[in-house]
């Protein structure tokens, strides 16, 4: 097992410094560009694909980037949006799901998640997802629930009343990515199309 704690020392050696006057600012307060909403799996490292100094995004995980309507949620998440929205006033959420997510594949396979019935009750708040018939139809079923449960997770961040008031108000966009970690590369929704489409291609 490699030693976490002997990581902690070579972050103060090499990596604070570098980033000592940025870390020294933000003890002043956070004025974050986004709410992120991603999922626990440690594959998926939201600082470093967005390229993103502290401070930049304010994060939010757990086993499959679930949200939940409003009332469904759990407490955490529930404070964590109101915080963000109404304190921090960020001015978009980006609910981040991945590729080969686990949590998905449980909620595609219960069978997979007989033996981890806390788990298994989780991703059931999904299941909605999986009567979603609007992906892609050449992608796996896999990527296409992955891809379904982030257009859901869209639809209920808008039962928080803070986040609908300030979407209708222009002050705030949602946002769903699809990071492959394989690749590197993000696929972004299209709300035209409802489809996800490789981030450098919606840029262009
Ligand atoms: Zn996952």
């Amino acid at each position: 097992m490699r030693d976490l704690l002997a990581g902690v020392t070579q972050f103060q050696k090499d990596t604070f410094p570098k980033k000592q006057t940025r870390f020294e600012e933000l003890a002043g307060g956070q004025s974050p560009e986004a709410l992120f909403i991603t999922c626990s799996d440690s594959r998926v490292n939201p600082e470093l694909f967005t390229n993103s100094e502290p401070g930049e995004i304010f994060v939010i995980r757990n086993a499959g980037n679930i949200v939940g309507r409003k009332g469904e949620a759990d407490l955490g998440m529930a404070a964590t949006i109101e915080y963000a929205v109404k304190a921090l006033k960020v001015p978009q959420i980006i609910v981040c799901g991945h590729a080969k997510c686990g949590a998905m594949q449980g909620l595609m396979s219960p069978e997979a998640v007989a033996s981890l019935p806390e788990v298994g009750k989780w991703v059931a708040l999904s299941k909605e997802a999986l009567d979603d018939q609007s992906g892609d139809p050449n992608t796996d079923r896999l990527t296409q629930l992955i891809e379904a449960n982030i257009r859901l997770q869209l639809r209920n961040l808008m039962t928080f009343p803070e986040v609908a008031e300030a979407v209708e108000a222009g002050r705030l966009q949602l946002h769903g990515w699809l990071y492959d970690f394989a690749t590197g590369k993000v696929s972004v929704l299209t709300p035209e199309n409802n489809l996800f489409v490789d981030s450098n291609v919606r840029i262009a």
